[in-house]
């Protein structure tokens, strides 16, 4: 299917894009190869939620080139509202297959966020699994605000195709709405936990829970205290619910952001000049 021709459903005031796994590679691919510059944020129930709530989340979100079905709960509610073709794609599988793609590509990464060392050593361990791929940098995500031009400087001069940000929701939806427009990368993508489950530090459900869509249970198993995302999740399967009886499943189409320009500035020129 041509990327353009994509559709984004509204559920609850935030788009949700029809994709699968391998249409969003196509489109970072595409990105890239395009030298123009996406973003790439994770929909969930938690964050359709906190976008009710917060106004400013909910403009970023939909701002976003890319608004991925993070779980089986965006699906379920995109399906419910007439969307097809469209499968999960987890923020945590995805940048995996984003660094297959960088590595067998030659385009280089940046890391961005998590505690100094589990951002460390989930840069080692993406080394061990892809030799191949290029990490331009990486930066711990504790940074003050006062040194964050020196942060994006120091991004823009690793020149990355690719920039991962983990700092968890909404931290680095915002970080990434308020600097996308200084940073020469074409595809960044918002990874939350991600650098954790990469580097051992968090672990995600086992193979089984996730195959059969219960990831959302294993995780309430798992960490009981964080309670107050059940009670989201058990609101949001309600509100499923009393749609798919009521049978008040209108499809709304909502337009796609085209992909922008990224920032220029002559690391970049320098990147993009042929070689002589
Ligand atoms: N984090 C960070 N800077 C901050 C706050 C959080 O880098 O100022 C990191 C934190 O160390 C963790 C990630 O952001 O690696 C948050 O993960 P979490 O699982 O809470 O995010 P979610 O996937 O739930 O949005």
């Amino acid at each position: 299917m041509d990327l353009d021709e994509i559709e984004r459903i509204d559920i609850d005031g935030v788009g949700v894009d029809c994709v699968d796994m391998a249409t969003v590679v196509r489109a970072a691919d595409a990105t890239i190869a395009a030298n123009r510059q996406c973003t790439i944020l994770a929909v969930n129930p938690e964050k359709i939620s906190a976008a009710a709530r917060d106004a400013n989340l909910c403009a970023v979100l939909n701002a976003s080139e890319w608004l991925i079905p993070d779980g089986i709960g965006a699906v379920v509610a995109a399906r419910l509202r007439g969307a097809e073709a469209i499968e999960r794609v987890p923020g945590s599988e995805l940048m995996p297959h984003l660094c297959a793609l960088a590595a067998q590509r030659g385009h280089r990464v940046f890391l961005f966020g998590a505690r100094a060392a589990v951002n460390r050593d989930a840069s080692e361990r993406l080394s061990a699994i892809y030799p191949e791929l290029v990490i331009a940098g990486r930066h711990h995500g504790f940074v003050a605000d006062a040194d964050m031009p020196a942060l994006v400087e120091r991004i823009n001069a690793a020149s990355p195709h690719i920039v991962f940000v983990a700092l968890g929701s909404p931290r680095q939806e915002q970080w990434i709405a308020r600097h996308r427009a200084q940073l020469t990368a074409n595809v960044i993508q918002g990874v939350g936990g991600t650098f954790d489950v990469i580097a051992g530090a968090a672990k995600r459900a086992p193979p089984i829970w996730i195959k059969l869509n219960l990831e959302w249970l294993y995780r309430f198993a798992a960490e009981p205290r964080r309670w107050r995302r059940q009670l989201t999740l058990a609101r949001f399967g309600g509100r499923l619910l009393r749609d798919a009886l009521t049978r008040r499943r209108h499809k709304v189409v909502v337009p796609r952001p085209p992909a922008r320009e990224p920032y220029r500035q002559d690391s970049q020129q320098a990147r993009l000049a042929p070689t002589p």
